[in-house]
C-alpha cells in the first residue's frame, strides 16, 4: 500500500502583543491545576502576565524554575511534582528544553500540554517530538509523541524584547524547511512523522520561505529595537507555526544532516542551530545543483539578515576538520539519505567547501 498522506498541527495556536493575558481563556478548556516548567528567563518575563490571566478564576498554579536541559533526571523530578500536587495540565515556558521537558512529561503523565515559547530560534514549540539528553548533557534519543502540543502561545512582546540572534537563528531553521521537503517530495521519502506529504504541508513550506524573503530584514530591525512590528509578527509565525508544522509534516534532508554532522567540531559549538541549518540549505542546493537564482536568492537572505555563508562565519578553523562533520552527516538513518542518488561524505564535503567559495566571494 502507498504510503498515506499525513498532517498534524498542535489544536490550537494563538499569537500576538500581549497573548499571554489571554493564556487562562485561551486553555482553561485542558484543565484547572497548572504545573508551569519554566527557564529561568521564561519565569523573569512571563510569570506576572499569567498570574495576571487567572485572575478572577478559580485555576491553580504551579510554577517551577527548571535545570536547564531536558533529561531524564528533571523530567522526573517535573513528574514527581506532578503526582503529588495532582496537575492536570502542563506548560512548557521559555526555550527549547523547557519545553521538550514538558512534553515529556505530558506524555508520560498522559495529560495535555500547552506552550509558551520565549524566544522563537527552533522549531519545538509545534512539533511533536522531544530532543532528550543524558543529566551529563550528551545526547540521549528523541521521543516522538501521537500528538503535537494542545496549544501554543505565543506573546509577540515578549519574543521582541529577546536578543535579535534568537529570531536569527530560528530564520536559519525556517529556511531549511522548504528546500528540505521540496527535496523529499522528490524521492517520496516520508516526513518527521513518517507520513506522506501532503498538498497542505508542502504549502505551508512554501509560504515559510515566501515569509521570510519578504519580512525577514525587517523584522530583525524591529526586534533588535524591541519593536513588535507587522514584519516581526509575520516572522514570529514563520519560524513557530509554518516551519514548526512544515517540517513536522514536510520531512529533512541535507540541511539538518549538516547540522547533526556540525556537532562533531567542538568549534562551532558557539554557532546556534539555525545557523549551521541556514548553512546546510545553502550546501543542499549546490548538491541538487540548483539554478544559480535560486541559490543567490538564498544567499542574499542570509546575508541580509545575518546568517553565516562562510565556513569561518560558522567558526571553523580547519578546514581539513570538516570531514568529519561531513561523515557524521551521512551517518545511517540520518535525513540526507532523502536526497536522491543519495549523497556520500566526500560529496557533501565538496559541496560544504564549495559553498564556502561563494560565500567568501560574495562577501
Ligand atoms: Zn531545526
Amino acid at each position: 500500500m502507498a504510503v498515506l498522506k499525513l498532517l498534524r498541527a498542535p489544536s490550537k495556536y494563538v499569537q500576538g502583543k500581549g497573548a499571554l493575558l489571554k493564556f487562562y481563556e485561551e486553555t482553561k478548556n485542558l484543565g484547572d491545576s497548572y504545573l508551569f516548567i519554566c527557564s529561568n528567563s521564561g519565569y523573569k518575563m512571563c510569570q506576572e502576565k499569567i498570574e495576571k490571566s487567572f485572575e478572577g478564576s478559580n485555576g491553580k498554579l504551579h510554577f517551577e524554575i527548571f535545570g536547564g536541559i531536558s533529561s531524564n533526571g528533571e523530567i522526573s523530578r517535573m513528574r514527581k511534582i506532578i503526582q503529588d500536587e495532582k496537575i492536570n495540565v502542563v506548560v512548557g515556558v521559555g526555550g527549547g528544553s523547557a519545553i521538550d521537558t514538558a512534553k515529556a512529561c505530558a506524555y508520560y503523565e498522559n495529560l495535555p500540554v500547552a506552550i509558551i515559547p520565549t524566544v522563537c530560534a527552533t522549531d519545538a514549540p509545534c512539533t511533536g517530538l522531544s530532543v532528550i539528553y543524558n543529566d551529563d548533557g550528551t545526547f540521549d534519543t528523541y521521543i516522538f509523541y501521537p500528538k503535537n502540543p494542545d496549544a501554543v502561545l505565543v506573546d509577540s512582546e515578549i519574543i521582541a524584547k529577546a536578543p535579535a540572534k534568537f529570531l536569527v537563528a530560528g530564520m536559519g531553521d525556517a529556511l531549511g524547511t522548504y528546500f528540505e521537503a521540496r527535496a523529499c517530495v522528490r524521492t517520496d521519502s516520508p516526513s518527521l512523522e513518517n507520513g506522506g506529504i501532503s498538498l497542505s504541508a508542502m504549502a505551508l513550506c512554501e509560504l515559510c520561505y515566501k515569509t521570510l524573503l519578504k519580512c525577514g530584514y525587517q523584522a530583525k530591525k524591529a526586534c533588535e529595537n524591541n519593536l513588535v512590528t507587522p514584519a516581526l509578527e509575520s516572522i514570529i509565525e514563520a519560524n513557530t507555526y509554518l516551519s514548526g508544522v512544515g517540517a513536522d509534516n514536510g520531512g529533512l534532508a541535507v540541511a539538518h544532516s549538516v547540522y547533526n554532522g556540525f556537532t562533531a567540531l567542538e568549534e562551532c559549538e558557539a554557532t546556534m542551530h539555525g545557523s549551521i541549518v541556514a548553512y546546510g540549505t545553502i550546501t543542499q542546493l549546490l548538491i541538487e545543483n540548483a539554478p544559480k537564482e535560486e541559490i543567490k536568492e538564498v544567499m542574499d537572505f542570509c546575508h541580509s539578515v545575518g546568517l553565516p555563508i562562510t565556513l569561518k562565519e560558522m567558526g571553523v578553523t580547519d578546514v581539513k576538520r570538516v570531514m568529519i562533520a561531513a561523515e557524521k552527516a551521512c551517518a545511517p538513518g540520518e535525513s540526507i539519505h532523502n536526497m536522491a542518488g543519495d549523497v556520500t561524505p566526500d560529496q557533501l564535503y565538496d559541496a560544504l567547501l564549495a559553498a564556502d567559495l561563494l560565500g567568501q566571494d560574495y562577501l
